[in-house]
């Protein structure tokens, strides 16, 4: 492991930070109270982007242009036909600069770069996705009613969309939503994370390019109260998309309760990897370091709790402190990081905090339990922690860092238990050679996606979301442009009048 970190200059930044405007209406304009928001690479140190602060106003500006543009008809009046051909194109320009997408967000979430563009791949997956979806949305035909009836259910776009994204996978999680919506036929309201919002720009210009009618896509930026808050209070939305904390996510829904919108809900993970004794520990140890440590830890689906049989315990965490002494950690411009910047001083602290409360209770740090020096930014060491039980808070709350907390089981039942002893319920992976073991466990675990002897797979085809308080709702998948529709039922009746059912005499 890197001694030192030494971080090479940006050379994009060296004619200083780039501005950027809100996208309302199909037009690039500045915050009505004209502030604006720096942001300061957290590995670099240095300021990148300039950013508008919009506030309520340029919220609500942006929410008048996506009802209008969706009220007058013409996105969702268009054929699916015409609406995929659009998402294929942003698609292809989309993957023509994902490297200055991977750039964007490698520097401003301090990401390595390697790995973003293994995301990058991911979301022109989707977008392709998601434009073959814009085709194959239709709803159903009941004959069966009557001879003289039949019954036919709509799907119509939901209306405005407000998406509201977080920090950790900025363009990743944007291309979670946004396609899927516009495949619908819905409009929409994008606001970024404050500290992550460039990528988004970027793909406000490519969706100017290929000529998306004015208003379909608003894109503001700021903080979520002032930016993001406004679009979830307003009656002219009629959903919200939100990615983020399970804190802001149950804020935001009792928020959208007063108009009662529909809210789909990705929030935090506390995800187990169970290992038993019959599993091929290489594997096993391969998975749980990239499960606790890829995008250093700040990830939903971190692998963050160890649940391993006790037979076992010593030799896989040996294994695991060997494999991830491995792990570089550094710039996240090089192509060789594996692991990059922590996001900000207060999510560090935040992590730090955790770590001490465990070290003030007896637990033991095989590996890392310490931050790194750098030139510049905040990195910290795969960090191991043994010797905790599965009631302290670094066990059962999402601490977001590249810390993986070891946790021990006699019975599978015990496994399972502690599996499911959180708030959380996003994802896990169970270990095993033994189907029973593997199929056993797994249908017993309460989480939304369940890796058997792997893990962080994923697929555009495959539903992700979470159980208990991970969320509400489901991304990705053949159903993912659905959730963006309401089901409209026609009755229709042929054959002459319809037989009153009150009293045949009035
Ligand atoms: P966050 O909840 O602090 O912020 C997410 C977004 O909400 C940001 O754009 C922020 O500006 C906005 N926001 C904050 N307060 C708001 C308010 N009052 N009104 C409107 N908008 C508001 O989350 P974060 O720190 O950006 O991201 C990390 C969290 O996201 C973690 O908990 C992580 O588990 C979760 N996450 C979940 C998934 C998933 O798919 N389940 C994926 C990635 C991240």
């Amino acid at each position: 492991m890197t001694a030192h970190i030494t971080i090479a200059p940006i050379p994009e930044s060296q004619a200083g930070p780039r501005r950027y405007r809100l996208l309302i209406d199909g037009a690039w304009t500045e915050a009505r109270a004209g502030g604006t928001i720096e942001r300061v690479a957290p590995a670099h140190g240095v300021a990148v982007s300039i950013y508008e602060r919009a506030g309520r106003e340029d919220a609500l500006a942006a929410v008048a242009a996506a009802r209008a543009a969706f009220d007058n008809g013409t996105w969702p009046r268009m054929t699916g036909a015409e609406r995929s051909s659009l998402l294929l194109k942003v698609a292809a320009r989309i993957e023509a600069r994902a490297e200055e997408f991977a750039r964007l967000d490698a520097i401003e979430a301090g990401k390595p770069i390697a790995q973003v563009r293994g995301e990058m791949a991911g979301a022109v997956d989707i977008w392709r996705f998601a434009a073959a979806l814009a085709r194959t949305l239709h709803g159903q035909s009941f004959s069966t009613i009557g001879e003289t009836k039949l019954g036919v259910v709509l799907r119509e776009p939901i209306g405005v969309v407000s998406i509201i994204t977080p920090w950790n996978f900025p363009f990743l999680i944007l291309s979670q939503k946004l396609p899927f919506a516009l495949a619908a036929g819905c409009t929409a309201v994008v606001k970024p994370s404050e500290m992550t919002s460039a990528s988004a720009l970027l793909l406000g210009e490519i969706l100017i390019e290929v000529g998306l009618p004015k208003g379909v896509v608003n894109i503001v930026t700021g903080t979520g109260p002032e930016a993001g808050a406004p679009t979830v209070e307003s009656a002219d939305v009629d959903m919200l998309s939100f990615t983020g904390s399970t804190k802001v996510g149950k804020a935001l829904m009792a928020s959208a309760a007063g108009t009662l919108k529909k809210v789909s809900m990705e929030l935090g993970g506390k995800n187990a990897q169970i290992v038993f004794p019959d599993a091929d520990l290489e594997a096993a140890t391969d998975a749980i370091v990239f499960g606790a440590f890829f995008n250093a830890g700040e990830c939903c689906n971190a692998g963050s709790r160890l649940v391993v049989h006790a037979s076992i315990a010593e030799e896989l965490v040996e294994r695991v402190r060997a494999r991830s002494a491995r792990v570089r950690v550094g710039d996240p411009l090089d192509d060789a990081t594996v692991v990059g910047a922590l996001i900000s001083q207060d999510h560090t602290d935040k992590i730090g905090a955790y770590v001490e409360g465990a070290r003030g209770a007896g637990a033991r740090f095989p590996a890392g339990g310490a931050m790194l020096s750098a030139d510049s930014g905040r990195f910290m060491a795969p960090t191991i922690v043994t010797g905790v039980s599965p009631d302290m808070a670094i066990a059962r709350e999402e601490v977001f860092g590249p810390v993986l907390t070891v946790l021990t089981f006699e019975t599978p039942q015990e496994a399972i238990a502690i599996g499911n002893g959180t708030e959380y319920g996003l994802s896990a992976g169970v270990w095993s050679a033994n189907f029973d073991t593997c199929h056993l466990v797994s249908r017993a675990l309460r989480a939304g996606t369940v890796w058997i002897n792997t893990f962080m797979d994923g697929a555009s085809e495959l539903p992700f979301g979470g159980f208990k308080q991970s969320g509400l709702g489901r991304e990705l998948g053949i159903h993912a442009a659905l959730d963006y529709t309401e089901e409209k039922t026609l009755h229709l009746h042929s054959g002459g009048r319809p037989k009153p059912w009150v009293v045949d005499a009035i």
